[in-house]
Order: structure tokens, then C-alpha cells, then sequence
């Protein structure tokens, strides 16, 4: 039952780790099953090698179990939230990762500086709210962070990334943190120099329509 989206959620939670994402069980990882108004989440405190198909948690967006062993990750309200609210979003890969989480503590947005990053988020990357991890607050929050954006800073915690699937969302966390160390050593050398929206526009309309696109004459 649904093997070919739990098998990617586990290889995507294998290369979260290998990616120096997040440091132990830490994090966590769904998907938007295609056509239904499930996910495919990992299980609560499990290390990400070991994970099982069987491990992964599918559920509704009401917090209903359908099918899995373990107990799905305490922060499936927030996941399901976003998926409610957000119909381009169909994946959601939450780190911990170390730059990100700097910008969590001191509760600072990272700035639409950096071209990879702006092109894969939208703009900056805002800061929520804080509220304790797995209460449906912190995914309402969240969602208000994320407005036009696919990735968020969660206060106190972490980052949240978001894409189109599943390999799109780990690279937005990746993105994200390697513009967070960028910007850290910006500020050490004078500065961080943010681009203006219309050039952040259309640059996020690039990465959509025409970045990784086959060839045509027209674009
Ligand atoms: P889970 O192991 O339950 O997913 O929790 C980890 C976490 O990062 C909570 O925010
Ligand atoms: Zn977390």
C-alpha cells in the first residue's frame, strides 16, 4: 500500500541526513499523496536509516490514521495544516539544520539576497510566531509565514522547506541553509545588499517557467 511514496519519503529523510540537515531523529518529512486528501509522513523519533515502508505514518488532514506501524511525527498538525492551505505545496521537508536554526533563535528573517534562494523560496524567508512544537498553533503560523513563500524560519526550532515533490522540497531546505551561512558571513564583511521585488519576481517566475525546462525557441 502506497510502497512507491514511502519508499521516496525514505529516501528523502536518507539524504536529509547524509546532507548534514538535521543531527538525529530530529525533523521530519511528508508527502501529499496524488489524487487523495492523504500524506505520507515519517514516524516520531525513528532514525531516519532505519525507517521501514511500513514506518511511514499515512494520514488525512484530520489527524485520522490510515495505514502504518509506528506513531506518526508530533508535528503532522502542522503538516496537514499546510497542505490544507496550500494547494502548490506537495512535500514538506522540516530540518533542523544549523545556519536556519541561528536565525531561529535570534528571530530574524534571512533576506532575498542570494539568487538561488530567492528563486527557489519567493522572497525572504519570514519568521513565525513561536509556539510549541506539534500544537495546531505553530501550523497556523507557519502557513502565515509561508504566505507566497515555500520556506519559513520557525521560531526557536528550525526551517521549514516546502516544493512541488518531494526531491524540490529537500533541495529548498539545502538552499535555504547554505543562504543562511552566506548571510552570516555577509553581516561579518559589512553587510547583506537585498535584491529589489521586481528583480526577486522575476526571478521566481524564471525558476517556474523556464529553469529545467526543455528547449524551445521562444524562451
Ligand atoms: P518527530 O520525530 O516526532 O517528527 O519530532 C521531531 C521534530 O523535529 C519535532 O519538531
Ligand atoms: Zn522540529
Amino acid at each position: 500500500m502506497y510502497l512507491d511514496i514511502r519508499k521516496q519519503v525514505i529516501e528523502t529523510g536518507i539524504n536529509m541526513i547524509n546532507s548534514n540537515m538535521t543531527v538525529g531523529t530530529w525533523g521530519n518529512i511528508s508527502a501529499r499523496i496524488p489524487g487523495e486528501n492523504y500524506m505520507a509522513i515519517t514516524p516520531s523519533g525513528v532514525d531516519y536509516k532505519e525507517i521501514q515502508p511500513n514506518d511511514i505514518v499515512i494520514m488525512d488532514f484530520e489527524g485520522n490514521i490510515i495505514d502504518g506501524n509506528k506513531k506518526p511525527s508530533i508535528e503532522f498538525p502542522m503538516h496537514s495544516i499546510i497542505y490544507k492551505n496550500r494547494n502548490d505545496i506537495n512535500a514538506i521537508v522540516h530540518t533542523h539544520s544549523q545556519y536556519v536554526t541561528a536565525f531561529a533563535l535570534a528571530r530574524k528573517p534571512i533576506p532575498a539576497a542570494a539568487e538561488d534562494m530567492v528563486q527557489i523560496v519567493g522572497g525572504d524567508v519570514r519568521v513565525n510566531e513561536y509556539f510549541l512544537p506539534g500544537s495546531s498553533e505553530l501550523g497556523e503560523a507557519v502557513v502565515k509565514a509561508l504566505e507566497g513563500r515555500m520556506a519559513a524560519v520557525l521560531a526557536n526550532h528550525g526551517c521549514l522547506a516546502a516544493g512541488r515533490n518531494l526531491k524540490e522540497a529537500l533541495k529548498t531546505a539545502q538552499i535555504v541553509e547554505k543562504s543562511a551561512k552566506e548571510v552570516i558571513f555577509a553581516n561579518i564583511l559589512g553587510g547583506v545588499v537585498e535584491l529589489p521585488k521586481e528583480d526577486v519576481d522575476y526571478m521566481r517566475d524564471f525558476y517556474l517557467n523556464s529553469y529545467s525546462k526543455a528547449f524551445s525557441k521562444n524562451k
